[in-house]
């Protein structure tokens, strides 16, 4: 295997198995296991290309940096723990959001994000 591809295949393992969504600085650090040399400029290279192919999506949390999942996941929502500023999936959504709407809007979206303490940060 190339250096390229070497490096590409631990930057989706990486992904693959967190399950969550990763800023390009987390899955540094979990790539790296397999590829001790990896650099940060790297990463963001491949993670462009990820997003650029449709393999990784961009999650957007309101006042934090961009992290990234891979694509084509069923509807889901996302956990962010404000102690370790981790973000996790969850799978589960409440649903009805139409009904909330004033008489005659039409619901198209919806955006849902919980926060709290995640379960290693709680101890
Ligand atoms: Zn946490
Ligand atoms: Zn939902």
């Amino acid at each position: 295997m190339g250096r390229n591809t070497r490096q590409r295949t631990a930057i989706r393992r990486a992904f693959e198995h967190a399950g969550r969504p990763l800023r390009p600085r987390e899955c540094l650090e979990l790539a790296r296991g397999e590829v001790p040399d990896l650099g940060i400029a790297t990463v963001y290279r491949n993670v462009n290309a990820l997003v650029d192919a449709g393999w990784l999506r961009v999650v957007e949390l309101p006042g934090t940096p961009d992290r990234y999942e891979t694509a084509g996941r069923n509807h889901h929502h996302h956990f962010h723990c404000r102690r370790c500023d981790g973000v996790y999936e969850v799978e589960t959504c409440p649903g009805g959001f139409a009904a909330m709407a004033p008489t005659g809007y039409r619901v198209e979206d919806h955006d849902l994000i919980l926060y709290g303490v995640c379960r290693s940060c709680v101890g």
